[in-house]
């Protein structure tokens, strides 16, 4: 495929692939877990079985190379299959640097999973380069970033992160799931490795789970993590694959759209008298807005917090008076939604009590703001 057509070309081209038999446009799923072979030992198809790979995740998994400008990409069965897929590829004695506000479940996995099993694992405040230098050791294998960072949106600078970690020798590796390879390509900033929870915006209707891993370029660390990802088998049916295969047909215009209503939403919220503070990247009083707007280049994605005034309950009362919002965890669908995001997370956050995290959907934005506006009152 030309990989000079533009985002949204390649988004239908690469998931486009008409039966052969039958001339359906459609991709049919192919539920089979196990392909024919030949007496002389080989594969037509090239597919031996299932776990290993199979027509709709190998579309799927070529598709999501190519959206974010990578050479190999790996599709799991759900986000945190993807990154213990990757942490699993880190040796003992080595040291896994993470952002003190990355997403909760990636700083558990770590630390319970890894943390006991030999692999050093600390946090660093992303966003200070500084700080960034200091926390990055002589043994460092990985450097993981999350920008924008869930809830607080903080935004870290992949290619001046990429290039401190590779100075040690370490990857560097980006949760790129809030802002999808529509807003941010982090493989063009220097990153090695890029990662999604394909639950997200990919799906985009909240129906489906998925994860993947894109790298740079082919070799052996490429070569490592396909074996992980057959071995330990976290890989996703065809079926998901087909849901996911699906929702990037329609990504650009989703995001593009729910961005859009997110700025309108977030420029609204932060004039109100009852919040605090807004938590999104594309207001220019956000502490980081200059290096947002370096690395997200056709927006600020879809997903803000907000800091309401008053305390915990206050805020969950506010969540009970909107209509339009569905209070619940997730982001990325079509339907708004808004969380109480410490509750969730438990006792040990750092979350502010008075936070509420909001994914923006597709409704009409006038609608959304009338909402919050009587939720306030
Ligand atoms: C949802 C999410 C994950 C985890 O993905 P699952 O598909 O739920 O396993 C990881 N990182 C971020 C930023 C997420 O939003």
């Amino acid at each position: 495929m030309p990989k000079k057509l533009k985002f949204e070309t390649l988004a239908i081209q690469s998931t486009q692939k008409p039966n052969k038999t039958t001339g359906a446009v459609a991709t049919p799923i192919n539920l089979s877990t196990t392909f024919e072979r030949e007496t002389d030992g080989s594969y037509t198809s090239g597919y031996v079985y299932s776990r290993a790979e199979n027509p709709n995740r190998q579309l799927l998994e070529d598709s999501l190379a190519l959206l974010e400008k990578g050479a190999v990409g790996l599709a799991f069965s759900s986000g945190m299959a993807a990154i213990t897929a990757l942490f699993n590829a880190i040796k003992t004695k080595r040291h896994i640097l993470l952002p003190d506000d990355v997403y909760y479940a990636t700083k558990v996995m770590a630390e319970e999973l890894f943390g006991k099993k030999g692999i050093q694992v600390s946090t660093v405040v992303m966003s200070d380069l500084k700080a960034v230098k200091k926390a990055i050791r002589k043994n460092t294998a990985l450097v993981w970033l999350e920008t924008p960072s869930n809830p607080q949106l903080n935004i870290s600078d992949i290619a001046k992160i990429a290039k401190m970690a590779h100075k040690v020798g370490a990857i560097c590796a980006v949760d790129n799931t809030w802002p999808s390879p529509v807003l941010q390509r982090p493989i063009e900033h220097g990153a090695d490795v890029v990662m999604h929870s394909t639950s997200k915006y990919f799906g985009g209707h909240s129906d489906v789970l998925g994860g993947c891993l894109v790298l740079k370029k082919k070799g052996k660390l490429a070569a490592t993590l396909k074996s992980i990802q057959t071995l330990t088998g976290g890989v996703p049916s065809p079926f998901e694959c087909w849901l996911v295969t699906r929702g990037i047909k329609t990504l650009h215009v989703r995001v593009m759209q729910q961005t859009k209503n997110a700025m309108k939403l977030a420029k609204f919220l932060e004039k109100h008298p009852k919040i605090e503070k807004v938590n999104y990247p594309g207001l220019k009083s956000h502490p980081h807005y200059k290096v947002a707007k370096k690395q997200m280049t056709e927006g600020f994605g879809a997903m803000l917090s907000v800091q309401v005034k008053g305390d915990d309950q206050n805020a969950m009362k506010i969540t009970g008076r909107l209509a339009l919002f569905t209070t619940a965890t997730s982001l990325g669908g079509v339907e708004s939604l808004v969380e109480h995001r410490k509750s969730i997370e438990g006792p040990n956050s750092p979350t502010p009590d008075n936070l509420l995290r909001i994914s923006v959907g597709l409704e009409h934005i006038d609608d959304l703001i009338a909402d919050w506006e009587q939720a306030l009152r």
